[in-house]
């Protein structure tokens, strides 16, 4: 008899938002008068600019034609878009060619994926809290280790908190890990790195021998200066970074998906391997490109119209995010996050559980957000909070927490 793969036994809990899920469905059927919002979600509300679509019908179109029909498309991207995403990196200084970049479907899949290309027994570092598909697609590749009941993690792994009191930004881990995952600006405390204390981290690791794989999914909403939009804008990062970026929250193409993965020529291991070709091999083997409609729609995200539509888009969601944050600080809420990214992050009242709070958000005001602790045991006594909502709910939901 055939046997599953034991290390999907290995995962811990079942996903956060599906027990978030099942709650507020539970308690919407007990309580259908109760209007609900939902600031949880972590997910584009706001539809395709006109530029990106007027592009899209066109690529469309181009397939209906024999003379401009396009097949399978390149493994690694088309050269238009992979060219338009190195102009952006070179004009903001960044050492990145259009050969390094690899395009894909989006940040969550490349993210999860590229934990491949190293070997099962690299110890893996990452934040805590933390997005949980780092931990998930290692453990799922049999990089867990053993149990430690009571530190209720894997070995294999090294947690790093990010408290109040390091400013949601890790310390250099006691013992050196092999992979590192870094996310700034961060969800889900939607705090940032400074590029000075980036460049700490690029140093480290490259005098560690380590690999960071930076998750940049919200690099447009960085507004502040000293904010790195990429890790690349750090000396010494084509030696020891892997950088990851999508489309979805930047243009709201969470429904349409495209995403890219950097890997820099430069990146070798211990025995000098390129983990660009064991990268491109992974691509070619397991992956078909994405949608050439979907591409071109990407490249118009880059044209001056394109970027000028999703500024107003991404400063609508930024509107909301200051609704929330300023509201919750008059309340006399403790308050992170929401400047450079769309998530706020708040500290419960009383020494509130992050679950309690969850329920009496909900029982009390019909709110929905989510609990700290489902992404780490550093985010106990904490909430999240996002901006993706309508204005008008957004300033509704705030009003009713303020008379709670
Ligand atoms: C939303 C999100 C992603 C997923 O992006 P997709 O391109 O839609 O797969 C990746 N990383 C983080 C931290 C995210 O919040």
């Amino acid at each position: 008899m055939f046997k599953a793969n034991p290390n999907y036994a290995r995962l811990q809990g079942s996903y956060l938002f599906s027990t978030i899920a099942r709650k507020v469905a539970a308690y919407s059927e007990a309580h259908p008068e109760a209007e609900i919002i939902r600031l949880g979600i972590g997910d584009a509300t706001k539809p395709i600019v006109p530029s990106v679509i007027r592009e899209l019908h066109s690529a469309v179109d181009e397939m209906a034609d024999a003379a401009t029909f396009r097949g399978y498309a390149p493994d690694l991207g088309y050269e238009f878009l992979r060219s338009a995403i190195a102009k952006e990196y070179r004009d903001r200084g960044c050492e990145v060619s259009a050969e390094e970049i690899f395009v894909s479907d989006g940040a969550k899949s490349d993210s999860g994926n590229i934990q491949e290309i190293f070997a099962p027994e690299c110890r893996v570092a990452v934040c805590d809290p933390v997005y949980p598909v780092y931990v998930d697609s290692n453990v799922m590749a049999g990089r867990s280790g053993e149990w430690i009941p009571w530190q209720q993690r894997y070995s294999n792994f090294i947690y790093m908190p990010c408290t109040e009191a390091n400013g949601f930004t890790p310390e250099f881990p006691k013992e050196d890990p092999d992979i590192i995952y870094l996310c700034y600006p961060n969800n889900p405390t939607g705090m940032t790195i400074t590029r000075e204390r980036l460049q700490a981290w690029v140093d480290y690791a490259n005098r560690i021998g380590a690999v960071i794989l930076y998750d940049a999914a919200y690099e447009a909403y960085i507004c502040e200066a000293d904010v790195p939009h990429s890790i690349y804008e750090c000396a010494g990062a084509q030696t020891c970074a892997i950088e990851i970026r999508s489309f979805s929250k930047n243009a709201g193409f969470t429904g349409m998906r495209l995403g890219f993965t950097v890997v820099p020529k430069a990146l070798k291991d211990a025995d000098g391997t390129d983990l660009w070709s064991l990268w491109a091999r992974r691509h070619g083997t397991k992956y078909n490109g994405a949608p050439y409609i979907i591409q071109k729609a990407g490249e118009a995200v880059y044209s001056p119209e394109g970027q000028k539509e999703i500024r107003e888009q991404i400063a609508g969601y930024m509107r909301n995010a200051k609704v929330i944050y300023e509201g919750l600080a008059q309340a006399g809420y403790t308050v992170y996050g929401g400047v450079n990214a769309p998530y706020i992050w708040l500290k419960t009242p009383d020494g509130c559980s992050s679950w309690d709070f969850f329920d009496r958000l909900l029982e009390t005001v019909h709110v929905v957000g989510t609990p700290g602790s489902g992404f780490g045991p550093s985010g106990e006594g904490f909430f999240r909070l996002t901006a993706f909502g309508t204005y008008e709910n957004t300033v509704k939901a705030i009003d009713r927490i303020r008379q709670m």
